[in-house]
């Protein structure tokens, strides 16, 4: 151990000594984000987001109480809390609704104080399916469900939820709120981003078809499930291009799965080099390339 140590303060002291007149001519790097932020969104009275670490989920404080979504608490308790904590700094009307966007752990989990505070839990019908299977200890089962469509009437406000298809899980909502155009939709949109683990489970051809739908849609500005490069909203030129990469990557594989290329060659030789300054590339393209591996070469 002490000589491990003794290593590390000698490379320390090294790189001090040898990078010093070099990082004197770099910029300062930006401070650090904090864990956690609440934002209200620029331009409404009372729509905000809720970011703990790199998931993010939309509240909205009505006169009547406040509905909340996905409580992303996989694994960190410790965010719901403070979840509940910076809605309590804006207001004390009791938290009515919890809507899940759909089923994966790192969106809904550790819901339970929410739960405690009397919310009622909403979601797709699927996705009570797979829960009341899955029984996670650490996650609260709907109380209700929805098939296609509902509106969440609360105080002044009206949060339209619509199930658009399958595409990154069979039980995606979309939630809208229509005087704000604003939308709420996680992980099957993901913001100048390549998507990565997340394309396992998912409808490659049948996504195409509910990007379409979200585009078709009356919004001028989309909350994703992770904060998009440097914090922004979504557009529908964001889906646009989403739609458009999943198509050329879908396209590539096919063409190479067709002669004989998958797995190995298509996942190890492959690129996509027009995606290259997306943040993710060069980390999630092997995901990227799987699934469709897994659809073109394998037939599912
Ligand atoms: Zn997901």
């Amino acid at each position: 151990m002490p000589r491990i140590l003794f290593t590390i303060a000698c490379g320390a002291l090294a790189a001090t000594v040898l990078g010093g007149p070099a990082q004197a001519q770099q910029p300062p790097s930006p401070p650090a984000r904090p864990t956690f932020a609440t934002t209200k969104v620029e331009g409404t009275e009372h729509v905000y987001i809720f970011r703990y670490q790199n998931s993010q989920a939309m509240f909205i404080v009505t006169r009547d109480g406040v509905i909340a979504t996905d409580p992303i608490g996989y694994g960190r308790p410790q965010a719901v809390t403070t979840y509940l904590e910076e809605i309590r700094k804006i207001t004390n009307q009791p938290i009515k609704y919890v809507i899940y966007s759909h089923h994966h752990f790192d969106h809904i989990a550790g819901g339970k104080p929410f739960k405690d505070a009397g919310a009622k839990f909403i979601a797709h019908r699927r996705a009570k399916a797979r829960l009341a299977v899955l029984k996670d200890p650490h996650t609260v089962l709907p109380d209700e469900t929805v098939n296609d469509t509902a509106t969440i009437k609360l105080g002044d406000t009206a949060l339209e939820l619509t199930y658009i298809g399958l595409n990154h899980s069979d039980n995606s909502l979309v939630m809208r709120l229509p005087k704000e155009k604003i939308i709420f939709a996680v992980d099957f949109i993901p913001v100048a981003s390549v998507p990565g683990r997340g394309m396992i489970d998912s409808y490659p051809l049948e996504w195409e078809e509910s990007l379409k739908k979200v585009m078709a849609m009356d919004w001028e500005r989309l909350i994703p499930g992770h904060p998009a490069p440097g914090g922004r909203l979504g557009t529908k030129q964001d889906v646009q291009n989403l739609l458009t990469f999943l198509q050329e990557a879908s396209a590539e594989v096919r063409t190479a799965a067709r002669e004989g290329k998958c797995w190995d060659p298509v996942e190890k030789e492959m690129k996509l080099p027009k995606y290259a300054n997306w943040p993710g590339y060069e980390q999630n393209l092997p995901f990227v390339l799987r699934r469709y591996c897994g659809l073109w070469g394998r037939g599912t």
